[in-house]
């Protein structure tokens, strides 16, 4: 099929992963509103029922690519499997999302078609007829525009960006099944770990607390524990800078690899706004950001900013407030 769009679905313990309905929207804003042109692809197990899902979900047509080597995600058998598939359709586009599965899978694969790889794609602009990309770049700081020179491009989509198709948007919703010949593969996935289940308490809190790199030692948390004691039901969280650093653990983690918040009132505290940590916050009902960078990204998402450091904000922020209701165990 020429100029076909495939979206290669991610899944895991035969279910699809939300973030897959964010690269069929991202199929969808290219497609022309031809849904003809849309066809997704599902590899590993279980892909039949993954399939069944997804076709039932989109009203797309899915494939279901059984090999098998395939199983659990594993680069080596994907690209053994899906490549000389994808080569055949000669798609105008595959899309998958920029997680450790796209961008592990899309550059190989990229290679593998002749295709131009364009990664972490935000948004994306019709310009003369030709698509344009836009991805960020230093830390959120620059945003670049990308129109690739090949008929196939491979595209990851940035979790979060794009607000994820939850319409039925295809007629049809039939799975084919597609049986593919990889050979033997070099490498094999044995399992996956699952993380001890991350932000319960953040879940529940109407108020989150988060800390960002920019709270500079340890010993700030304590600054941050300040803030959330003002409020009864709060819970702290953090980027993941914070737990790379090891000054939380990861269940504190916000954003598109921890947890996913829906606060009252979200406060970002030294936190630059990468769109992956944005990614965690997208409903929250108001953010408020210290950060002492005006042009710090986490402003965009804002509703209200304070442009001060946070170690000569926090402080006098407390006293004030304790001055007028009293210290919060006495309020
Ligand atoms: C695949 C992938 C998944 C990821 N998943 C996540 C995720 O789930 N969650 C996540 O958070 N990140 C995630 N990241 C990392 C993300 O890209 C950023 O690196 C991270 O969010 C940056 O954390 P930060 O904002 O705390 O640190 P920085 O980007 O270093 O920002 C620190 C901020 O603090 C400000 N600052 C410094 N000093 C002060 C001060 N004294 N007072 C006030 N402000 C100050 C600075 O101006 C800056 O804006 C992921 C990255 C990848 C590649």
């Amino acid at each position: 099929m020429k100029d076909c769009i495939v979206v290669i679905a991610q899944h895991a313990h035969g279910r699809t992963d939300p973030v897959t309905y964010e690269s069929l929207a991202c199929a969808w804003a290219l497609c022309g509103g031809d849904e003809s042109r849309i066809r997704v692809m599902v590899a590993g197990d279980p892909g039949q029922a993954v399939a069944r899902e997804l076709a039932a979900a989109t009203g797309f047509t899915v494939t279901a690519v059984e090999n098998d080597g395939l199983g659990d995600y594993n680069a080596d058998a994907y690209l053994r499997a899906l490549g000389p598939i994808l080569a055949g359709m000669a798609p105008g586009y595959v899309i998958m999302p920029h997680t450790c599965f796209g961008y592990d899978l899309a550059p190989a694969l990229a290679v593998r078609l002749g295709a131009a790889c364009i990664t972490a794609a935000e948004a994306a602009r019709m310009n003369g007829g030709k698509a344009v990309f836009v991805r960020t770049a230093s830390g959120g700081k620059l945003s670049t525009e990308v129109v690739p020179e090949t008929d196939i491009v491979v595209l990851t989509n940035q979790p979060g960006a794009w607000k994820p198709l939850d319409n039925k948007m295809g007629t049809g919703g039939t799975v084919e099944t597609v049986r593919s010949d990889a050979g033997p593969v070099r490498s094999r996935t044995v399992g996956f770990k699952q993380p001890e289940y991350r932000g319960n308490a953040l879940a529940e809190s109407s108020v989150v607390v988060a800390a960002g790199r920019g709270i500079g030692t340890r010993e700030n948390l304590a600054l941050i524990d300040d803030i959330a004691r003002l409020f009864p039901r709060s819970a702290v969280g953090c980027s993941r800078a914070v737990c790379d650093a090891g000054w939380l653990g990861y269940a504190h983690q916000v954003g598109m690899t921890g947890a996913t918040v829906s606060p009252k009132l979200y406060i970002a505290i030294g936190i630059s706004g990468a769109v992956q940590h944005v990614a965690g916050i997208r409903d929250a009902q108001t953010v408020i950001a210290i950060n002492n960078d005006p042009a710090a990204r986490i402003f965009a998402r804002a509703d209200y900013g304070i442009v001060e450091d946070l170690t000569r904000f926090i402080p006098v922020l407390i006293e004030e407030y304790n001055k007028r209701y009293g210290t919060p165990q006495e309020a």
